[in-house]
């Protein structure tokens, strides 16, 4: 056995027939199905010459086949890149031409814009679409079920995470075989997995949630994925009888305390409740404790890191703390100007040195050099601090970043965008409080002398520019943005204006 992922996951899979992944319609695929799928995969992709370093790009719906295409691009040594199928044509253009795919998967519907893109920037494309068909499965059809995976060491490259940039610009976070095995195989020693587990998996997996936390874990304990398309919570609630794990971003959890069908009885078979991604409310974490006898269990991560830490499994789930450090992963918190360590209870910058942390941004070295401490800590961005029980609580984001529905928003972006449209002077963009998604993306915005663009203007234009979770749920024209002395736009100042904007409104 080597250092390759797959290996550390999924070892013997080939002769494991025990149920791995079980679909929306029912159909069951056994881990020798998918050891065998991945490996059809993994001979057409060697075929036409993939191996270790290049990069296989996908902007595929989730589907088992896109599953058996991750394990298989493991298997060859080449580097994973999912891209969330939100993304515009504009903004897809960025990844890949940054990236240099070999190849480049992606929903049929997708195909002409991705053909175009290609055409300019390089890569073979092929398509894949919700239900695992397309081009792709159609070439791999007739290739043999055995490949022998190539071997990889612990510091070799096998995904590349793009995280938007504040300053505008996207950066790939490199994790390597080691990053992405070490973080899965501790997570099923301290969330307690077993192959009896069966996890409901509705989270997309393009995601470091959805792909390395979700899949890799459970493949790891061989234990079985129900796998949704989407987030329903009915479905999801009517499916708890026979299942043990969901792990879900604090939306999921929301949504699901809205329904009457959500007490001890329907939660009785479940063990473990998990949240991510973004903050869990106190205030949810006590109500669906009220509500089931469960203590969600949060923990924190990031896509350069994985996860950070993590509510123990025995031991008091805190409600607004996201645990302890896990195992061989070091947190400090430190001054974010000088780097010094602060003491005990005090707020600063969190950072983070552990197998987990990844090997640095793709094609930028000075962007990587400038987020690492001389010693190898991590700068994180969040800040946060450390209880006396060494428990970890996240009181802001340095970086600005706004989370709605579980996903990531970076400001900056958005403004550009609106700043570059007819009749903007300038813009600024924040997270306000949003019951459905923990917050809204609003925009405050000054017209130019004389303009009379309006909302509708402003949202039209960005629709083709902008990924929909991107565009702003409101934009609120202003006189003038609110700086400090130092012409810094006051971002909690308009959070505060703002703050009830949504209010009786979800
Ligand atoms: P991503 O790289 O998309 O996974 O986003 C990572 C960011 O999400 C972190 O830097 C945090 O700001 C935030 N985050 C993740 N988990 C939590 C959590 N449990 N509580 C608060 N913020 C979180």
């Amino acid at each position: 056995m080597t250092s390759n992922l797959y290996d550390r996951l999924l070892a013997g899979a080939e002769s494991d027939q025990s149920i791995c992944i079980e679909k929306d319609d029912g159909a069951a695929l056994s881990y020798a199905d998918l050891a065998a799928l991945s490996g059809r995969f993994a001979n057409f992709l060697a075929r036409t010459g993939i191996g270790p370093n290049h990069r296989v790009a996908v902007k595929a719906e989730k589907s088992v086949e896109a599953v058996a295409l991750y394990l298989a691009t493991l298997r060859t040594g080449a580097v994973y890149l999912p891209l969330n199928t939100a993304y515009t044509p504009t903004e897809t253009e960025y990844f890949i031409r940054d990236a240099q795919p070999t190849l480049i998967v992606c929903d049929p519907r997708e195909e002409a814009d991705l053909r175009a893109i290609a055409a300019k920037a390089g890569g073979r494309v092929e398509t894949l679409d919700h239900h695992g068909k397309g081009s792709l499965t159609d070439a791999v059809a007739d290739f043999p079920a055995r490949f022998d995976t190539v071997a990889r060491a612990n510091d070799d490259l096998a995904a590349i995470l793009y995280t938007s940039g504040t300053t505008g610009r996207s950066k790939g976070a490199m994790l390597t075989h080691g990053n992405l095995s070490s973080n899965a195989l501790t997570l099923v020693e301290e969330w307690r997995y077993s192959s009896k587990d069966v996890l409901i998996h509705a989270l997309p997996i393009y995601h470091v949630h959805g792909l390395f936390v979700a899949c890799n874990v459970t493949l790891a304990a061989r234990a079985r994925i129900l796998f949704m398309q989407k987030f329903d919570a009915e479905r999801i609630l009517a499916t708890m009888a026979r299942s043990t794990v969901l792990m879900g971003v604090p939306t999921f959890y929301v949504r699901l305390l809205e329904s009457a069908n959500l007490n001890e009885r329907s939660t009785a078979n479940m063990r473990l409740f998990v949240a991510g991604s973004a903050p869990l409310l106190a205030e949810t974490h006590r109500a669906w404790k009220e509500r089931t006898g469960h203590a969600i269990l949060e923990r924190y991560g990031m896509t350069e890191t994985g996860m950070i830490a993590s509510n123990p499994y025995e031991g008091p789930r805190i409600a607004g703390s996201v645990g302890r450090p896990l195992p061989a992963v070091e947190v400090r918190v430190t001054d974010p100007e000088t780097g010094a360590p602060l003491p005990v209870g005090d707020v600063g910058m969190i950072e983070v040195k552990g197998p987990n942390v990844f090997a640095g941004y793709w094609n930028m070295p000075d962007k990587t050099a400038a987020e690492f401490r001389p010693d190898g800590f991590f700068i994180t961005g969040d800040l946060g601090k450390l209880d006396a029980n060494g428990y970890l609580h996240i009181v802001g984001r340095g970086k600005d970043l706004i989370i709605t529905g579980g996903v990531n928003v970076y400001p900056k972006e958005i403004e550009t965008e609106i700043d570059a449209i007819p009749g903007v002077s300038e813009s600024a963009v924040v997270g306000v409080p949003h019951a459905d998604f923990g917050e809204g993306v609003t925009a405050a915005v000054v017209r130019s002398p004389g303009s009379s663009v309006d909302e509708r203007a402003i949202l039209a234009a960005l629709s083709g520019r902008l990924a929909r979770f991107k565009q702003p749920k409101r934009v609120v024209f202003v006189d003038g943005l609110p700086r400090n002395a130092m012409g810094k736009v006051q971002k909690n100042v308009l959070r505060e204006r703002f703050a009830d904007i949504y209010s009786g409104r979800a």
